[in-house]
């Protein structure tokens, strides 16, 4: 294949020049005098990106799934009861999760395209004057149907109600992408890794912790060693850590971090909406579906376009990888075949968005799909150019 593929799936996503090389060095000793010189700064720095100034993030090797796993098995025991909710292929692995940790999972099993139910949750957290309920569980940003649920909505109820459940929250495709407020929105664990917002290859789960619950820690019986919070806490407290970190991938974050320093955050959170909007705008151009539910609940990190029933989604995926090297983002679970996604998250401007939907299009022309050539790659640049100033540049 000549010429650039084109990543868009929601992680991994382009990975800026700056941070490959800023990690194009050679590897270090991670137990040298000078290395808290990089590290202390990086890990107040990186709190930043999460909005928190009270609690702490730690770095782990390891992927978005192993920040699910140290929520768990740092703050919890065995029998826990936790409030959960399963929408799309995220959600529901969370919820399995919790179970093979043996918690006592209540869940709500909504319909794919669904968010987070603030209703139940609220009836059923109102219900436990006990206070049985030890965490409530959110997928911020369910990637699999490109829904974005409201975290804020869950702290409210909770302190309605004065119930002292901790807040764990899916954050993997959210955080550094849009809003995402760990203090404000009193979130106890938020879970993020680097291959999505944060531009960065895979290996790295950040995950934010509040103090509460890091004091949930002194009192669960710990089910894991090497994701220990406290461990991570005591060598981080004096710039090191307890094992082999990453180093060079550390390296990366610090680039990507003051990447989006230098954008601004709300700048970053802006350019993701307006990137976003004209992704929406296409997919109706085309005539097609947003698999979310309401427009109170599309995701500005990805969109899963639903295709015509009895189409199957997957010739279209196939088909703009194969012929054009454009990669989708597949239906997952439940909607396989019934879904692509387009992921628009990261290190990306207006003409990376049209290249993708540029793609799409063709692809669907290839399929037979029904639709009007440059209807939806033109509907996005109406969007794009309605604005006095593009966001791309102005980042510079
Ligand atoms: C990607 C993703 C995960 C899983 O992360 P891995 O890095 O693949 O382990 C979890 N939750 C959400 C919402 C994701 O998008």
């Amino acid at each position: 294949m000549i010429g650039y593929k084109t990543l868009a799936v929601p992680g991994p996503t382009n990975m800026p020049f700056e941070i490959r090389q800023a990690m194009d060095v050679a590897l270090e000793d991670h137990r040298a005098p000078d290395f808290p010189e990089f590290t202390k700064p990086l890990l107040e720095d990186v709190k930043s990106i999460f909005r928190t100034t009270e609690g702490r993030v730690f770095l782990f090797p390891g992927s978005g799934t192993g920040g699910w796993e140290a929520a768990i098995t740092n703050c919890l025991s065995p029998a826990d009861t936790v409030l959960t909710s399963s929408f799309g292929q995220f959600s529901g692995l969370w919820v399995e999760m919790c179970s093979r940790f043996r918690l006592n999972v209540l869940n709500y099993d909504l319909d794919w395209g669904e968010g987070v139910p603030l209703d139940l949750y609220r009836r059923r957290l109102e219900a436990d004057k006990h206070h049985e309920i030890k965490a409530v569980l959110g997928c911020h940003n369910e990637t699999a149907t490109g829904v974005t649920s409201d975290i804020a909505g869950i702290r409210e109820i909770l302190d309605d109600l004065g119930h002292p459940a901790l807040l764990f929250v899916d954050g993997v495709s959210s955080i550094g992408s849009i809003e995402f407020c760990m203090d404000a929105w009193g979130v106890d664990v938020a879970v993020a890794g680097s291959q999505k917002g944060f531009m960065m290859p895979t290996g790295m789960t950040l995950i934010g912790v509040s103090q509460k619950a890091m004091a949930a820690c002194e009192k669960a019986l710990h089910s894991s060693c090497y994701f220990d919070f406290r461990d991570m806490a005591k060598a981080n407290d004096q710039g090191y850590f307890p094992y082999t970190p990453p180093a060079t991938l550390m390296r990366g974050l610090r680039a990507s971090i003051d990447m989006m320093h230098r954008e601004g955050l709300d700048n970053v959170h802006a350019r993701h909406k307006h990137l976003a909007e004209g992704v929406r705008a296409a997919t109706r151009a085309w005539g097609l579906g947003n698999c979310a539910r309401r427009s109170t609940l599309y995701s500005d990190t990805v969109t899963a376009v639903v295709v015509e029933p009895g189409f199957d989604a997957n010739r279209i995926i196939q088909a703009a990888y194969h012929n054009y090297g454009v990669s989708l983002g597949a239906g997952l679970g439940k909607v396989a075949g019934k879904v692509f996604r387009i992921g628009h998250l990261g290190w990306l401007n207006e003409p990376m968005v049209l290249q993708a939907l540029g793609g799409v299009e063709l692809a669907m022309r290839d399929c037979g799909v029904n639709f009007t050539a440059g209807s939806g790659v033109g509907a996005a640049i109406e969007h794009y150019t309605d604005r006095r100033e593009p966001l791309s540049l102005a980042a510079e």
